[in-house]
């Protein structure tokens, strides 16, 4: 298998440093609110990749971490007055909720930060001894690392050293590159948020919590590492000075997925356009999202607007569609029973090659269309072959109908069917001008739990949340 690593710049030959086994860390999310269509993404590209390499016979360990205290998950506490704990742990459910729907599989381990105190410190003090970091000039129980004492800082993302300030500047620190190991509480942050370590009182900085846990559970040496490509830097580039400065090899290879725009534009809070989880999952069935997420290479940028999500869900149908044919009429002959297939060369190399899914997807659809031609001329042999392909090419995608086939209940089916006709009456009387009997409609849904969305051209529903 070839993987593209972002160290290297190019595509790699995959060799394990254990045979057989691979070990992946992947920066999970920082907790400080729901998840949004960016997070299944990169969530989904390690789970695929995982999915792929056990299927190629590697025994795989995936840790995927959870940030559970940071600078915005305490800014978010303090503003909705609840507990900073208690928020991290309540979108965390959130995030492991939406992981499940979309049929991520959970990974071996997620460690909280809040869990790794003890690993963070000593690999601080390692640091401290081995003179690439300093406490604050000040006194404070800040920790920086000493970025003129690491040669090779820079290297993931081949950048000098000047172009590398990712903090404020501050007076109790030797240069503006230099980052934070350990911080400091601010004042008014609460007393809760804090550990006594042997510099003094405080919290961790960001990087040093995924370079304490990916060491704890994949050793000093591992295989992949991967991310957002907005991780890249300072994240990543820290997470590697300050591992391999405390003398650990790290990971051999660098795997970042692409970014999401929304109708070309980028996703930011400010511009109002990020799509959230619920939003996706309220306009289309979790595998069209799961479809829809797998559409673009994982390198690649991933355009959304709502009518992808149509767009996937006609493409899985077309898949899914010629399975059902194909069980319907072959149901009486010797060629009945669904069976075991080896997958089709050209899909093996499209994954293997950097794990190109939409290439993967195309040959999919290209055995969907001959098995149906196959059908239609009643060359049931070959038509029993292209369904038991199509079947397991799906199912390593997590995308097979043995996954999905309960994904609609026939309560939700019976509630759909009952929602279009309010929907069409409420237009009707809002076309009407009738905006009494609009309104009432729509107050009786909310008192039943619904709520009504509109996109520019057309009515949704939804249940509403608790
Ligand atoms: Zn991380």
């Amino acid at each position: 298998m070839k993987l593209f690593d972002t160290k290297a710049g190019e595509i790699r030959d995959f060799v394990p440093i254990r045979a057989n086994q691979v070990s992946i860390y992947v920066c999970g999310p920082t907790v400080q609110s729901a998840p949004h269509i960016g997070h299944l993404r990169s969530a989904l590209v390690y789970d695929q990749l995982a999915r792929w390499m056990e299927h190629r016979g590697y025994k795989v360990t995936l840790v995927r971490n959870v940030t559970d205290i940071d600078d915005k998950v305490l800014e978010k506490a303090q503003e909705s007055g609840k507990n900073w704990w208690a928020l991290a742990l309540e979108n965390e459910r959130l995030f492991n909720s939406d992981y499940q729907k979309l049929g991520i599989q959970a990974p071996a381990y997620e460690p909280r930060a809040t869990g790794h105190i003890p690993q963070m410190i000593e690999l601080i003090q390692t640091l401290i001894e081995r003179g690439h970091a300093y406490q604050a000039l000040d006194g404070s129980a800040n920790v920086y690392f000493d970025t003129e004492s690491w040669g090779r800082y820079g290297e993931l993302t081949n950048q000098g050293i000047d172009q590398m300030v990712s903090e404020e500047a501050s007076s109790d620190k030797k240069r503006a590159e230099d980052f934070a190991l350990w911080k400091s509480i601010k004042p008014g942050e609460p007393k809760t948020a804090g550990w006594n370590t042997p510099w003094g009182f405080g919290r961790p900085g960001w990087h040093i919590e995924c370079s304490a846990m990916a060491t704890r559970y994949l050793g000093e040496h591992f295989d992949i590492h991967g991310g957002g490509l907005d991780l890249r830097f300072p994240h990543h580039e820290n997470e590697l000075a300050q591992s391999q400065a405390a003398g650990h090899q790290f990971a051999n290879y660098w795997i970042h997925n692409g970014l999401i725009t929304t109708s070309g534009q980028k996703m930011s809070k400010s511009l109002g356009n990020s799509v959230t989880s619920q939003d996706l999952f309220a306009l289309a069935s979790a595998s069209a999202v799961r479809y829809y997420l797998l559409s673009a290479h994982y390198r690649s940028v991933l355009d959304y607007q709502p009518a992808v999500l149509q767009e996937a869900q006609t493409a899985l149908d077309r898949l899914h569609g010629f399975l059902d044919r194909a069980e319907r009429e072959l149901a009486n002959t010797r060629f009945a029973k669904l069976e075991l297939a080896v997958l089709p060369t050209e899909f093996v190399a499209e994954l293997d090659d950097d794990l190109n899914i939409p290439a993967a997807l195309a040959v999919m659809h290209e055995i969907a269309r001959a098995g149906n031609a196959d059908l239609d001329a009643e060359r049931i042999r070959e038509a029993h072959e292209k369904r038991n392909q199509l079947n397991a090419m799906l199912e390593v995608l997590g995308l097979g109908p043995s996954q999905w086939s309960t994904e609609q209940s026939e309560e939700h089916r019976a509630l759909d069917t009952l929602m279009a006709g309010l929907i069409r009456e409420r237009n009707q009387a809002r076309l009407n001008k009738d905006y009494a009997r609009a309104d009432q409609i729509r107050d009786q849904l909310i008192a039943s739990g619904i709520e009504l969305f509109d996109t520019s051209d057309s009515t949704h529903w939804r249940l509403t949340d608790g």
